[in-house]
Order: structure tokens, then sequence, then C-alpha cells
């Protein structure tokens, strides 16, 4: 077992210490990117759902305009019908002609009763989409405030992140190497701790019991002494 001294004992606990503050820094700098997408991710789906109200309100410009090119196109058959009565010789002829050009009359009435729907429809979806896009606006607004908020955040998450690090290799810098060495080695396997307190015999490692002689030289503080179960350093708060 190493020779140690207190002051050791502390510098590791401590060098521990700046080590977990830089992991749990870092944490949250790596959970950055999915926060932003997160509150992203609803403004991309707005942005979708009235992307599909522009596209059926086109598909109903669509069929307006071909209501009017079928009244038009009516109104031109109407208007050579009227002509024709001009020329007809008998009355049968004349007859016939009227009654064409009152069939096409009604079809154009129908097709402007379906025409005044259709523009009802538009107005109703094109004040739909205004509204969508006035609260998309402000969304964005907000998700974009957001966004700077977590940027100036994170930026100062980087300034302590760098900070942390410079006070961590200050701590491992008054370490006896072949200690950190250990150090290191342990945390390796034990999930990043490598030194634990025992109290009232039990190890805050593992939370086994050390053995009762064990705990006694601890108190000595003069031996860096590992878990017999879990293999941590261990120390004691006297
Ligand atoms: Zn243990």
């Amino acid at each position: 077992m190493n020779k140690i001294t207190r002051d050791q004992i502390e510098l590791l606990i401590e060098l521990q210490q700046k080590e977990a503050e830089v992991t749990q820094v870092q944490r949250c700098l790596d959970e950055l990117p999915a926060k932003i997408d997160q509150i992203s991710s609803g403004l991309k789906e707005f942005e979708g759902a009235i992307t599909i109200k522009k596209e059926s309100l086109s598909e109903l410009k669509k069929v307006y305009r071909s209501y009017d090119a079928e009244i038009e196109a009516n109104s031109a058959r109407i208007k050579k019908r009227e002509e024709q009565l001009h020329a007809v010789t008998t009355n049968k002829e004349y007859q016939a002609l009227l009654k064409e050009i009152e069939e096409i009359k009604k079809a154009n009435s129908r097709i402007e009763d379906q025409t005044i729907a259709c523009l009802d429809e538009i107005d109703a979806v094109e004040k739909e989409v205004k509204e969508k896009e006035e609260e998309f606006m402000s969304e964005e607004a907000e998700v974009n405030e957001q966004k700077v908020v977590f940027e100036s955040d994170a930026d100062s998450e980087r300034r302590s992140l760098d900070a942390l690090l410079v006070q961590r290799d200050e701590v491992a810098a008054t370490i006896d190497p072949e200690l950190i060495k250990q150090y290191e080695l342990i945390k390796s396997y034990a999930r990043d701790i490598a030194i634990v307190q025992v109290k009232d015999c039990i190890c805050m490692g593992c939370n086994m019991n050390i053995p009762p002689q064990m705990y006694n030289e601890l108190h000595r503080e003069n031996e860096m002494k590992t878990c017999p179960h879990c293999h941590r350093m261990l120390y004691v708060i006297q």
C-alpha cells in the first residue's frame, strides 16, 4: 500500500470533485443540440401544416379557374346560338336552339353557384393560412429567443468548463504521480469514482462492510487503503 498523507487524500478528493463537475458541465453541453432540436421540432411540424393548407388553397384556386373557364366557354356557346337564332328558317329549329340556350344557361347558373361556394372556401382557407402564418412567426420568434438563451448558457458553460479543466490540472499536478496512476486505473473500472468515504465501517462506494481493523487503520491516514470489495480508495472523515 502507498504511504500517504492527509493532504494527498484531500487533494484526490478535490480532484475527483473537479472531474465530477467537468463531467456535469460537459453533459449539459452535450445535451444542447438535442434541446435545440426539441424546441425547433414543433416549429417544423407547424410549418408542414401550413404548407399543406397552402397546397389545398392552390388546389381550390385551380378549381375556381376551371369553373370560370367553363362559364366563359358556355357564355360563348350561348352567344353563338343566339346569333344562329336569326338565321334559322323553321320554327322547329328555332325551338331547338332556344331549348339548347336554356340548358346552357341552367348549366352556367349551377356552375356560378359552385363558384360562389368555392370563393367562400378560398376566403376561409386564406384567412386560416394568414392566421397560422402569424402564429408561426410569433412562435418562431419565441424559439429564436430561447435559442439565444441556450447559446448564451452554453457559452458560460464552456467558460466554466475551461476554468474547471485548468483547476483540475492544477490539483492533479500537486498529487504524487504514482497515486494519480492508481486513481486513474480505479476510475477506469469503478464508474469514475475512485475514492470514497468509509462511514461506520461501510464503504460508500459499494455499501459493503470493510474489516474493523482496516477501518481503524484508515483513521491514521498514513496509508492508502482500498476497499476489499469494490477496490476503490478509501478515506474517513475525522
Ligand atoms: Zn467498496
